[in-house]
């Protein structure tokens, strides 16, 4: 007689999604809601990142035991690259790593500085408050960053949404920017590394760089010791799906997938909604003992890894 767990059918398509965050950064839902919705979207390979932050990853890993979703400690990490602020998304990373904690502790000391620089930006833009206001919105004061003052902004009725918001303010050249000064990209990674974790660059499309800039972004990325990058997510779109799974194919990356889950209705595309990840991609978790090894390794043979 055989012992051990028993043997699932394998499913048309694993669902792994490995970029999310909760109210522990600046999501809306706890760590274990943000769970428990991935559990009921069929999400079967979960990662928790929140911004410069690893305060839910317990609650999110005992809600994923206790559901029974392969779960592995992750947190995305703001990077100052090239004058453009850069997510590297670090996965399977320990929590307690002493490089990794002083690194986050280290880049989420300069926020509240800009969170105030930010309201007196606002204040000379015509919008009052904006400093309390934000704060109502978060739940961690010292975690108050851009998603905070723009719930404040539509709570106010100068914006529609979040997504109007970060068209008109906040960002360069729109009242309320206040430039930051985060990590090193080296620095990153290495608290990456060092945490044992795998670091995958996240939402290429988004960065204000041209093809070139983003190609010696990669370069250095790799130089680093960075080796995954997302293509599927949820600031891609089709054509930039390609475009990434080609990148990936290119400079040889493991190819990442997650849908930067904020909250409901904050979102282009929801828990359970992503596309596959192209073929002939490897994927970030082909041998992770917490993905389905049997998915894994047919992957692996269908593309001769
Ligand atoms: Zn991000
Ligand atoms: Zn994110």
């Amino acid at each position: 007689m055989t012992h051990g767990r028993a043997t699932a059918a394998p499913l048309p398509h694993f669902d792994a999604d490995l970029h999310s965050h909760s109210c522990v950064s600046d999501g809306t839902l706890t760590p274990a809601e943000v769970v428990r919705r991935a559990h009921a979207a069929g999400v079967r390979l979960f990662s928790l990142t929140d911004h410069d932050h690893l305060g839910g990853t317990a609650e999110a890993r005992d809600e994923a035991q206790r559901l029974g979703i392969a779960f592995v400690c992750g947190v995305e990490v703001s990077v100052s690259w090239g004058g453009e602020t850069v997510h590297v998304v670090g996965l399977r990373v320990e929590p307690d790593a002493p490089a990794l904690v002083r690194g986050l502790a280290a880049t989420r000391s300069g926020r509240d500085e800009r969170a105030r620089a930010m309201a007196r930006e606002l204040a000379r833009a015509g919008v009052a408050g904006a400093f309390e206001g934000a704060l109502r919105h978060a739940s961690n004061p010292a975690l108050v960053g851009r998603t905070h003052f723009a719930r404040f902004l539509v709570e106010q009725g100068v914006c529609a949404d979040v997504r109007e918001v970060f068209r008109n303010f906040l960002v360069e050249g729109k009242p309320g920017f206040v430039p930051h000064r985060w990590a090193s990209l080296g620095d990153a990674l290495d608290w990456i590394l060092d945490a044992g974790g795998v670091a995958a660059l996240a939402h290429p499309a988004r960065y204000r760089l041209d093809a070139a800039a983003l190609e010696t972004l990669i370069d250095e990325f790799r130089a680093c010791g960075g080796t995954a990058i997302e293509v599927v997510c949820g600031s891609h779109a089709r054509d930039e799906q390609r475009r990434f799974a080609a990148i990936a194919s290119r400079f040889r990356l493991l190819a990442s997938r997650g849908s930067d889950f904020h909250g409901p209705g904050e979102n282009r595309v929801e828990f359970g909604q992503l596309p596959a990840l192209p073929d002939g991609l490897v994927p970030v978790w082909h041998d992770w003992p917490e993905a389905d090894c049997e998915r894994a390794a047919q992957v692996a043979s269908a593309i001769g890894g």
